[in-house]
């Protein structure tokens, strides 16, 4: 195996390590096992952007496909500090376990620019997401590669990537993009996917333990996109959201908190801290929170060694990619925890962003509740089938995950063969 020093990241490592495990328990071809550690292509560019101030500012971005093999790739747009190539390797990587494992026609890609999306206003952003989307125009396009919101971005960024990409092509390419404002061909309920995703995920779980989700004590950590929408879901079905973050800190109680009030105070005071009758807990005590889930949906190696045996939860659902390092993953298992890994808890965002770039590429959209019937139909399956490995090869749920996705990827470059 050849030397991987340029991706060099902590979740680099871990997803290597995640692969290598389940190589071996394939019995992998190792030529097939040594393509699959390696991105097919990284774009690293500069991005020189007009601040508001007068100034340029240069900001560090990438794109990377992890394997085509499959088809198009296919991955979310990162704007956060922590951004560097090792993480978008590896976030790329995830991305083809993650389309494998839901069956879906792509392989994976990720993107990312080194940034603080927080401190900078709506024109910065602007010129900075339109300069990028310019670097990397030779790598996208709706049969190539089709970009999707992440941490830090959201329908406003994919907005203008759409509009700088269609400026270039001289017509409306909606395609190329997905999580989309509904107006610009969107999908009815794209911006819920992923938390809905992740509680349909919980809910079959639950099934298989034999429990309900209905009065259970939740704790997510993030109230974004993935965390906040995940916890308003648990909490109108009936479960008792007891613990929520976000970048600031935490709250906590152990009643349980209304979101919907919740979510008044965020849009008025900027974050969670601060609502009232909750007792204020930083991250760290937010892991530790008794509790029966835990949902961390925000970065990544949130649970690690240190802090993986004070974790209290039964359940682990994960809505961040990589949350769990792998030496906390086998403290888990040790413990008996069920991990519901990111690759599976998290999918609905590509489902149903697979699901608006097929309605794209037709001109025909379906309804939010035709969108929704099918997104609980793929995860359910989905995470039946890895239930039913993890059952048969006596593993945990990721490793379980992996085996699927690996699997069919690797099958797929067999069948294809090496060019040329
Ligand atoms: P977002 O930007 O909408 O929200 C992120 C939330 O996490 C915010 O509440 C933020 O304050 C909080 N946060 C940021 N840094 C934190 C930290 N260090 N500690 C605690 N909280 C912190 O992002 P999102 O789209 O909700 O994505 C969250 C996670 O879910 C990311 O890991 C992302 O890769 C993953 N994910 C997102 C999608 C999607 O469709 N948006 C799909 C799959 C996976």
């Amino acid at each position: 195996m050849h030397d991987t020093s340029e991706f060099d990241s902590e979740l680099f490592r871990t997803v290597i390590s995640q692969l290598d495990t389940v190589a071996a328990r394939l019995s992998l071809d190792v030529n097939i096992h040594e393509r699959l550690r390696y991105p097919r292509r990284a774009l690293v560019v500069s991005i020189p952007t007009r601040m508001d101030d007068g100034h340029t500012e240069v900001f560090i971005g990438y794109r990377v496909h992890h394997n085509t093999v499959l088809g198009p790739t296919k991955g979310g747009l990162r704007y956060h500090m922590g951004v560097n190539l090792g993480e978008v390797t590896a976030l790329a990587m995830l991305m083809s376990w993650k389309c494998a494992i839901m069956g879906l026609p792509y392989g994976g890609a990720k993107g990312g620019v080194r940034c603080n999306p927080s401190t900078m206003s709506r024109a910065e952003l602007e010129h900075m997401t339109r300069r990028y989307t310019a670097e990397i125009i030779l790598l996208i396009g709706p049969d190539l590669d089709i970009p999707a919101p992440d941490l830090g971005t959201d329908e406003q960024t994919m907005a203008w990537m759409m509009d700088t990409y269609s400026m270039t092509q001289g017509k409306t390419v909606p395609g190329v993009v997905t999580g989309k404002p509904l107006i610009l061909g969107g999908s009815a309920g794209r911006r819920e996917a992923t938390g809905r995703g992740i509680v349909y995920a919980l809910y079959q779980a639950a099934r298989h333990l034999s429990q309900e989700l209905k009065g259970r004590r939740v704790v997510v950590q993030g109230f974004g996109n993935v965390g906040g929408v995940a916890a308003r879901l648990l909490w109108r079905e009936g479960a008792l959201v007891v613990g929520i973050s976000d970048v600031q800190g935490g709250i906590y109680n152990p009643n349980g908190l209304d979101i919907r009030q919740l979510e008044a105070h965020v849009a008025e005071a900027g974050g969670v801290a601060g609502f009232p009758g909750a007792d204020a807990v930083s991250n760290t005590e937010l892991l530790e929170l008794p509790c029966d889930v835990l949902i961390p949906a925000a970065v990544g190696s949130q649970i690690r060694q240190d802090n993986a045996d004070r974790v209290k939860a039964a359940i682990i659902a994960e809505g961040a990619n990589g949350p769990t390092t792998p030496e906390a993953d086998a403290i888990l298992r040790d413990r008996g925890v069920t991990v519901i890994p990111d690759v599976l808890a998290n999918a609905g965002g590509v489902v149903v962003s697979y699901f608006e770039w097929v309605q794209g590429l037709q001109y025909y959209f379906w309804r939010e509740s035709e969108i929704t019937a099918r997104l609980q139909e793929i995860m359910s399956r989905a995470l039946n089938r890895v239930w039913g490995i993890a059952t048969k090869e006596g593993t945990d749920l990721r490793t379980a995950a992996l085996m699927e996705g690996v699997r069919r990827v690797a099958e797929a470059f067999k069948l294809r063969g090496l060019y040329p």
